[in-house]
This record gives structure tokens, C-alpha cells and sequence, in this order.
């Protein structure tokens, strides 16, 4: 037997894999463009939260619909791929359905297979309609134009165009084996693929066996092809889920991080004991202060830039918004889109020029994200809560908020007379804390 199918089956597989290995590096090197963060802390419950909403989705069943049909395609999608075991192990060492030997279970396993492939495809469709037809609301807003929907579009047809050659080369498959072809002993149940029959039937052996190996072929490929198109979509989500529910912030949602330095200072001021002239302690490093906040990607920590990658541009946080709902501006879906948009800007900055940062006269802060945009959010988290795969942005929100009122001095006005009185009176409202019972005289 000719080894030339197997030597670019190989070469095929190697590329595919390799390509995938250098998205995966250029992905953790822009992560750790990020500051670091220490969120190790409770493993147990983070391993929890991995294994209830990345993948048990315990969030998407909260609207049940999406949620049923999303449980079928990741169902799907994850145990259908075993059956890629067997392409791969068939493509290097060219056999032929190499699992066969396992009888009554590999019959099961087929045909569980061809059970799920079509409720993906019923699925998928439904999603497709909901998208195109219906056009939900969340998936028609301003910031979905463009390739983001063309990106939902791709993954859709990807989908089903896997599925079907799936069916197809089982089809093929069938009938081969029905007409005694060499090579392609019985094994097997096709419950769905078998209603593909009339579309092979009458063709010769070798017609048959053109359309089996073509139906091979373009399953595997595609399905490498689809892994690699996971770094440039939406559809990442697959992966980065589980790292990034694990990274999950746990302390109660309201609970805001405090600046070291700022904490620091504040301490200082309440002690009675500290002296203000003091020389620094011979292990304080003085260096230059930080930057209060964020302006760019780089000042944000890595899980929020891990947040960015892992949006599947869902909309469910900018649908709960209230900010959005009453006509604003911020939708905290953009936010992360926007996020992910500058970090890959800096991703291919740095691979442009020798993996060192070229500055380019952008940041995330108003060539991505106004301050319009910023100054309506509420801080609800109701957009946090929201999210299926646990993604902060409001912390995103708050960091940039951050910068504009600490760098800048920039926060709106009211809200720069109210810090003011707080400062001076101690309370928000411009009245003196002498005069705080004249009440009682009026
Ligand atoms: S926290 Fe801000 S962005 Fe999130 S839902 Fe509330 S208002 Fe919208
Ligand atoms: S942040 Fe979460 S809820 Fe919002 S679009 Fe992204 S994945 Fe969906």
C-alpha cells in the first residue's frame, strides 16, 4: 500500500497543530502584557466554578432556549471530536475505522455520534434564524456590525458543514460496506446517515469510494482548520472558559480592590504614631510611583485581559444593562471587545517590530473606549452576573474611571463637587458639618 496518503495526512496534521501551538504562544505572551495578579487563592472553589459554569454551563440555562440548544452544540462538539481519535490514528497508520474491534460499543458510539451531529445541526439552524431572522435584539446592536457578525455567521456554517461531511462519510460508508468493499468491513450503527443513502445511491465503487475519502479528507482538514480559526473569532470561548472561570474573581461582587499605594498612604495618615519625615525602611525600594489605573491594555491585570479573549460576544451582559437599556452609550459587551481589539493592536505592534512594544501614539482610553462610555456605567455588576463564563467588565470600567480621576483629574463635574465636599464636609452636599442640625431650627 501507497505510504503517500499517510506522509500527507502527517504533514497536514503537523501544520495544523503547529499553526494552532503559535496562536497559543502569541495568545499567552499578549495575556502577560497584563499586570500580574495573584487569584490562586481557594482552589477549591475555583475548581468548582470551572466544573459548574465552564462545563457543567450552569449560567447559560438561565435562559433556557439559548441554553438547551448551546448544552447540544458543546455536547456535541466535545464528544463528536472522539471520533477524530479514530480519524487520526486511521490517517497516520493508514487503517480503517482502526476502533471496529470494540464490536456492540463501537456501534453504540456511532450512532450516539450521529444522534448528536444532528441535533447540532437542528441547533445550529435555530441559531442561525435567531440570529438572521428574528434578529434578537442583543445581537443586532451597533457594536455587532461588521465582522463580529460575519464571525457568529463563519462558526455557524462551520458547524454544519462538519456535521454534514460527518454524515456524508458515513453514508458512504454504509453503502461500501453493504457492497462488500474491500477495506470496509461492517461496523457501525447510522441511524441519521442512513436516510443519506439515496443521495449515493446507484453509484459505482469507485464513485462511492471518491466521495467517502473526499468526505474524510475535507472532515479532518476542516476540523483543523476550525481550530485555528478559534484565535482570529469569538469562538475561543471553547477554550479560554475554563481558565478563566477558574481565574474568577470570588470575593463578593461589590467588593472594589483597594491601590496598594493609596492604601498604603491613607494608613500613614491615620497613625497617630507614624512619623511623615521618616526615612523610607532599608528594604522599601523607592522607586518611581505606578500609574493610578488604566489607560492602555498594559495597565490592566492579566485575567482582565484573559476576559477580553474569552468574550463570546453574546450580549447577555449588554441586554441586562441598565446604562444600555436606557439608551446610553456603554454596552459592557464592547467594552471587552474593544479591550481584545487594542490587545491584538499591541499584539501585532510587538511582532512588527522585533517583540518590542513601537508606541503608536493609541490607547484603549478614547480610541477604543470614551469617556462617555465610561461615566454611564452604574457599577450594578448586573452585566457580571450576567455573563455565562464569568467575565468582570466593570472592572475594566472602574480601572479606566480609575486613571481619569486620579492621572487626569478628569471625572465630571458633579462627581468632582461631590469628592470635594466629602473631602471638606465630610458628607456630599456642599454644606458646612456645622450647620448639618440646623434642621431642627427651621
Ligand atoms: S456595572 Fe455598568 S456596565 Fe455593568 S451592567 Fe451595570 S451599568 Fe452596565
Ligand atoms: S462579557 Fe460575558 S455576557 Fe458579555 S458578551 Fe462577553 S461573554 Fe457575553
Amino acid at each position: 500500500m501507497t505510504l503517500i496518503p499517510q506522509l500527507i495526512f502527517a504533514l497536514i496534521l503537523a501544520f495544523g497543530i503547529g499553526f494552532f501551538v503559535r496562536n497559543v504562544k502569541k495568545l499567552s505572551r499578549n495575556i502577560k502584557l497584563g499586570k500580574e495578579i495573584n487569584r490562586t487563592d481557594r482552589p477549591g472553589e475555583r475548581w468548582r466554578n470551572m466544573a459548574l459554569i465552564a462545563l457543567g454551563q450552569q449560567k447559560m440555562v438561565v435562559r433556557p432556549i439559548a441554553g438547551l440548544l448551546h448544552i447540544i452544540v458543546y455536547i456535541g462538539f466535545v464528544i463528536i471530536n472522539i471520533e477524530v481519535l479514530e480519524i487520526v490514528i486511521d490517517g497516520l497508520f493508514g487503517t480503517h475505522r482502526v476502533f471496529a474491534f470494540m464490536g456492540g460499543l463501537y456501534d453504540v458510539l456511532i450512532g450516539s455520534f450521529e444522534i448528536l451531529a444532528f441535533l447540532v445541526v437542528v441547533s445550529v439552524v435555530i441559531f442561525w434564524i435567531r440570529r438572521n431572522i428574528i434578529r434578537l435584539q442583543r445581537f443586532i446592536k451597533p457594536e455587532m456590525k461588521g465582522w463580529p457578525k460575519n464571525d457568529a455567521n463563519i462558526i455557524l456554517y462551520f458547524e454544519v458543514v462538519l456535521m454534514f461531511l460527518f454524515l456524508l462519510m458515513n453514508a458512504t460508508d454504509l453503502q461500501l460496506q453493504s457492497l462488500g468493499a474491500a477495506h470496509y468491513t461492517e461496523a457501525g450503527a447510522f441511524p441519521v446517515s442512513q436516510y443519506l443513502l439515496p443521495l449515493v445511491d446507484g453509484m459505482s465503487q469507485s464513485a462511492l469510494f471518491l466521495v467517502e475519502r473526499t468526505a474524510w479528507w475535507l472532515h479532518i482538514v476542516g476540523i483543523l482548520i476550525f481550530l485555528n480559526y478559534l484565535y482570529y473569532s469569538k469562538h475561543l470561548h471553547i477554550l479560554l472558559a475554563f481558565p478563566n472561570t477558574w481565574f474568577a474573581k470570588l470575593q463578593p461582587k461589590g467588593q472594589l480592590d483597594n491601590l496598594e499605594a493609596v492604601t498604603k498612604e491613607v494608613q500613614l495618615m491615620m497613625d497617630p504614631n507614624a512619623d511623615p519625615f521618616a526615612a523610607p525602611a532599608e528594604d522599601e525600594v523607592e522607586g518611581e510611583p505606578g500609574k493610578f489605573g488604566a489607560s492602555d491594555v498594559m495597565d490592566l491585570n492579566r485575567v482582565q485581559l484573559l476576559n477580553a479573549y474569552t468574550c463570546t460576544e453574546c450580549g447577555r451582559c449588554t441586554s441586562e444593562c441598565p446604562a444600555n437599556q436606557t439608551g446610553k452609550k456603554l454596552s459592557p459587551r464592547k467594552i471587552m471587545m474593544d479591550t481584545r481589539d487594542r490587545l491584538e493592536e499591541v499584539g501585532k505592534n510587538i511582532d512588527a517590530n522585533n517583540g518590542v512594544f513601537k508606541e503608536d501614539g493609541k490607547q484603549l482610553l478614547d480610541d477604543y473606549i470614551t469617556r462617555e462610555e465610561l461615566w454611564a456605567c452604574t457599577s450594578c455588576n448586573a452585566c457580571v452576573e450576567a455573563c455565562p463564563v464569568s467575565i468582570d467588565p466593570l472592572s475594566i470600567i472602574m480601572d479606566m474611571r480609575r486613571y481619569l480621576v486620579m492621572e487626569q483629574s478628569a471625572a465630571p463635574v458633579e462627581l468632582n463637587n461631590m469628592m470635594s465636599n466629602i473631602e471638606n464636609n465630610g458628607a456630599p452636599w456642599p454644606f458646612n458639618q456645622m450647620d448639618r442640625l440646623n434642621w431642627k431650627d427651621e
